[in-house]
């Protein structure tokens, strides 16, 4: 089973991803240290400072190093949508998002540019066109290991075809962040 955790960057793919990694039924793939790692791009966007990614290679290459051994490989990316079709999408109120990312040494731009992807569901909604199954967590108020024990609930459920449960405890489009726009 192939399951992408995307989301806006700031919403904590990595950090749970790693908690992941340290449990031998997950095989977890960075995507983005891969694609930087093995080039897997086609053009880098100077003005934006980043590439972009040519997802034919990058699915031609999860698929490869997807180890059968395992019961369930991750895909830890913002692109992991592209090309998973049971999708996590991690969700972060831009309030919030905003500090965890000013953080980071974005500029005003690229952290301006973020919160309104988050605020506008774009992710989200990708992931609701392009994949078959999608599961919404929000991670604003809670801890890294809330958000792991929420993934082993989707995945057990998952893997018992006991999906309705989760397919409502989880649902797509559960967040809302329309106040935003009227602060
Ligand atoms: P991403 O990989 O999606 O860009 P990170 O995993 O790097 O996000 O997380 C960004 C920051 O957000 C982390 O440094 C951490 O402090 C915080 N964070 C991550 N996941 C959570 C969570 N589930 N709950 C609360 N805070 C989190
Ligand atoms: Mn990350």
């Amino acid at each position: 089973m192939l399951i992408g955790i995307t989301g806006t960057p700031g919403t904590g793919k990595t950090s749970v991803t790693k908690l992941m990694e340290k449990d031998s039924s997950y095989q977890v793939i960075h995507l983005n240290e891969l694609i930087k790692e093995e080039k897997l791009y086609c053009e880098v966007d100077t003005e934006r400072d980043c590439v972009v990614a040519d997802m034919d290679l990058v699915y031609n290459r999860v698929l490869e190093l997807q180890e059968k051994s395992y019961p369930v490989t991750i895909v830890d990316s913002h692109l992991s949508h592209h090309i998973a079709d049971i999708v996590i999408v991690l969700r972060t109120s831009p309030e919030k998002l905003k500090e965890r990312l000013e953080k980071r040494k974005y500029s005003v731009e690229k952290v301006r540019e973020n919160l309104e992807a988050e605020a506008l569901d774009i992710i989200l909604a990708e992931a609701v066109d392009w994949c078959e199954k999608v599961f919404e967590i929000n991670t604003t108020g809670g801890t890294v290991d809330a958000t792991f024990k929420d993934i082993k609930k989707i995945i057990k459920g998952l893997g018992n075809g006991e999906t309705e449960e989760i397919e409502q405890a989880y649902k797509p489009g559960s967040v809302d962040w329309s106040d935003y726009f009227f602060d």
